[in-house]
């Protein structure tokens, strides 16, 4: 399959390697939105977080939080930003799954260009909704 982040994963490309283990590689984000902004690429092919095999995903998020936790000791972070987009409505551009580690830092604009926006909808039918999503888990 001609999928980049296979090749990355598995080091058929190179690339600056964080951390690697027999799932997952960790690099670095080329176009970085923080200073130390990394992605967790398993190696396994999965088109976004919702196709991946849920046994290993709390593998995933131990990675990340580890990444976490030393981008706050290593790199003085103030705080991190953990996300996975999943298609291409929610930003997916790279159609393998990977998590997003952005590490945040309050009082350094030059290190962190992320903005998060948020806006507010019309209050929703919180009922309706709860059924709709229960009535498919
Ligand atoms: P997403 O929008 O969640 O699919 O994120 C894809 C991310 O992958 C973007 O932040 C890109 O900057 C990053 N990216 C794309 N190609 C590469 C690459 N060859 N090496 C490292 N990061 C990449
Ligand atoms: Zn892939």
């Amino acid at each position: 399959m001609d999928c980049i982040f296979c090749k990355i994963a598995n080091g058929e490309i190179p690339s600056t390697t964080l951390y690697e283990d027999d799932d997952v590689r960790v690099i670095f984000d080329i176009n970085p939105t923080s200073a130390g902004h990394a992605l967790i690429l398993p190696k396994a092919h999965a088109a976004s977080l919702l196709e991946y095999p849920a046994e290993k995903l709390g593998h995933v998020f131990e990675i990340a939080q580890k990444i976490g936790q030393a981008m706050e000791k290593g790199l003085g972070a103030d705080g991190v930003n953990i996300l996975a987009n999943c298609r291409e409505a929610a930003g997916q551009t790279v159609d393998h799954f990977h998590v997003h580690i952005i590490p945040r830092y309050a009082s350094q604009p030059d290190k962190d260009a992320l903005v998060i926006e948020t806006h507010e909808i019309v209050k929703p039918d919180f009922d309706a909704l709860a059924k709709a999503i229960q009535e498919n888990l």
